[in-house]
């Protein structure tokens, strides 16, 4: 537990569900106010906030699209509106689709840099304008992938946009560092979440991922938002510009493992 995370605000895209679900609820337990940024399931939305609420914490689910300026700053004007401040904003909101680069449209391309590129800018543009104006200190946290470094085929436009998004987060860590504003990336491995159920419901296909990790197995959520909470937290305030791998040793070239190269 971090104690000084109590009362902060949070704003966690895309947390309905999956990583996001995981790092709403983690923060809420360390008793931060959340805002639930859903895109189209309010359902889903909603159930994470009863099961905050339920554990006695607040939260409010919000719809929008992060790939939409307006919509990015209606989650800024909602959690001012409900909690009266922000301290931290978590660019969780990502997809991916398996299409072959010969294959793909320049409307399939456009959409996952959109969201996972685009949306990355309009969320960390958002926080950080709003903690300038306030001469506050400011956390941006973005969840990145372990893409950013490892090329994809067939993700072409996923692994670009978490590439890109690296260089984005590393170069705003630097040009806010002065004014006290944090800014770092988690890169997740193999995490089970809803995005990769399908995929890793295939027990081939699960042999075929687990191969690729180190430790032996796919990562759980909670993992993931364990590294959101000390990133949100003041024990990493010398950190920024920084990528922390959640990803059982994905990054470090599992082939040569047995010596082997
Ligand atoms: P998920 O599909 O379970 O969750 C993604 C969330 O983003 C969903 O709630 C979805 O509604 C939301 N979203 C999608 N488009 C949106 C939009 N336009 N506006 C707002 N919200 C939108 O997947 P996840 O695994 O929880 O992924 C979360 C993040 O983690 C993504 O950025 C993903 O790239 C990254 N990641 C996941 C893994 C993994 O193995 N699960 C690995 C590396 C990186």
């Amino acid at each position: 537990m971090y104690s000084d995370l109590k009362d902060q605000v949070a704003v966690i895209t895309g947390s309905s569900r999956g990583i996001g679900r995981a790092i709403a609820e983690r923060l809420a337990q360390e008793q931060m106010k959340v805002i639930i940024n859903y895109h189209s399931n309010q359902q889903e939305a909603q159930e994470v906030v009863e099961q905050i609420e339920q554990h006695g914490g607040q939260a409010v689910a919000v719809q929008g699209d992060v790939s939409q300026e307006d919509d990015v700053q209606n989650l800024l004007h909602t959690a001012l509106q409900t909690f009266g401040k922000l301290d931290i904003w978590i660019n969780n909101a990502g997809v991916e689709k398996y299409i072959p680069t010969e294959k793909m449209t320049l409307a399939e391309w456009q959409k996952v840099i959109d969201i996972n590129l685009n949306g990355l800018f309009l969320g960390s543009m958002t926080a950080i304008r709003y903690f300038l104006q306030h001469n506050q200190i400011g956390n941006v946290i973005n969840v990145s992938s372990v893409h950013e470094r490892i090329p994809w085929p067939g993700f072409t436009n996923y692994a670009v946009s978490k590439s890109g998004g690296k260089m984005f987060t590393q170069t705003i860590a630097l040009e806010y560092a002065k004014r006290k504003i944090r800014v770092n990336s988690i890169a997740p491995g193999a995490i089970n979440t809803p995005i990769n159920a399908e995929k890793l419901a295939d027990a081939a296909n699960q042999k075929e991922t687990i191969a690729l990790i180190p430790m032996e197995r796919i990562g759980k959520p909670e993992e993931v938002a364990a590294a959101a909470a000390w990133l949100a937290s003041k024990e990493s305030s010398y950190v920024t510009g920084a990528t922390i791998f959640v990803d059982g040793g994905m990054t470090l070239y599992p082939a040569f493992a047995e010596g082997k190269g």
